[in-house]
């Protein structure tokens, strides 16, 4: 059930899932929609006020107890403030050592919307891939070292994928990313289509 659902209703007892750090967890990162902000009133004098607002709705739900299932790493930033804060939350486990989540958020580099990195079964690939409506943005990346570039079709052979590899460092040091062929051997009997920056940003 969702948090919304269960508004005005009680439990004998409560357990809280996905209460974890990511984009669909709890709270979630995912950024409203920026029409949305024209017609709903959001409060930004806190951190993630609405989902804020939310967990405190599931948390006084129950009439005894509350269980919150989080993992051991990337817990809910919810969760370690509950811990901090509050000497009667009971930890059963571990969790690791706090990261500077907000900074682990990856942004697209073409639009601004925050990357979800998942595997993509049809490239063989975990891929960084751009949380927009695919119609407005469709970056997805293998390696963000390739800057805005994103994966295309090969022009050069049927089935492969152009991804982003790395070169050897310029003169002083500089990056050298292109993109080159998922069907690509050394042997030479693949697909030696390379791509640099340069010729990408023409194409596009
Ligand atoms: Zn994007
Ligand atoms: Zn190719």
């Amino acid at each position: 059930m969702t948090v919304h659902r269960a508004k005005g209703l009680g439990y004998d007892n409560v357990i809280i899932i996905n209460a974890m750090d990511s984009v669909y967890g709890f709270p979630s990162k995912i950024e409203d929609d920026p029409v949305l902000k024209y017609v709903v009133k959001t409060d930004h004098s806190i951190e993630y006020a609405e989902e804020r607002r939310l967990f405190y709705v599931a948390l006084t739900r129950t009439k005894n107890r509350v269980y919150i299932v989080t993992p051991q790493q990337r817990p809910s930033e919810f969760v370690r403030e509950l811990l901090t804060d509050y000497p009667n939350v009971v930890l059963r486990g571990q969790l690791d050592k706090q990261q500077n989540t907000i900074t682990n958020i990856k942004h697209c580099p073409v639009c601004g919307y925050p990357l979800q990195q998942r595997y993509k079964k049809a490239y063989g690939l975990k891929l960084w891939i751009c949380s927009n409506e695919p119609e407005i943005c469709d970056f997805m990346t293998n390696d963000l070292r390739g800057y805005d570039m994103s994966i295309i079709k090969c022009d050069q052979c049927r089935d492969g994928y152009l991804i982003v590899k790395e070169g050897k460092p310029g003169k002083n040091g500089e990056k050298n990313s292109f993109l080159g062929c998922t069907n690509y051997t050394d042997d030479n009997k693949g697909c030696n289509r390379m791509m640099s920056y340069k010729e990408y940003k023409k194409i596009i």
